[in-house]
């Protein structure tokens, strides 16, 4: 956080316990460990998956195909 005469307030990071762990508050967490792992996840977080995005079906027609099949006359004037 920068302050107004220009220096820079760091704060320190809150210690945090396996007893916070998501993990450990679910039953998930089988390590015996001193203290929290890597795979620490705050238990308030809930780790629910992000929100499915909408399907959203297209009014609009198309009027033109992107790419059609080469016609026989076509595929027969690329072998001739
Ligand atoms: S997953 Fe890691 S941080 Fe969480 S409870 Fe287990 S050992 Fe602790």
């Amino acid at each position: 956080m920068k302050k107004a005469g220009g220096t820079v307030r760091r704060t320190t990071p809150k210690r945090v316990t396996c007893e916070e762990c998501f993990f450990r508050v679910n039953l998930l967490c089988a390590l015996d460990l001193a203290e929290p792992c890597g795979t620490f996840r705050p238990s308030e977080a809930q780790l629910k998956p992000p929100q499915q995005l909408r399907f959203v079906f297209r009014q609009e027609q198309r009027t033109r195909a992107a790419w059609a099949f080469p016609s026989a006359e076509e595929q027969a004037a690329l072998y001739a």
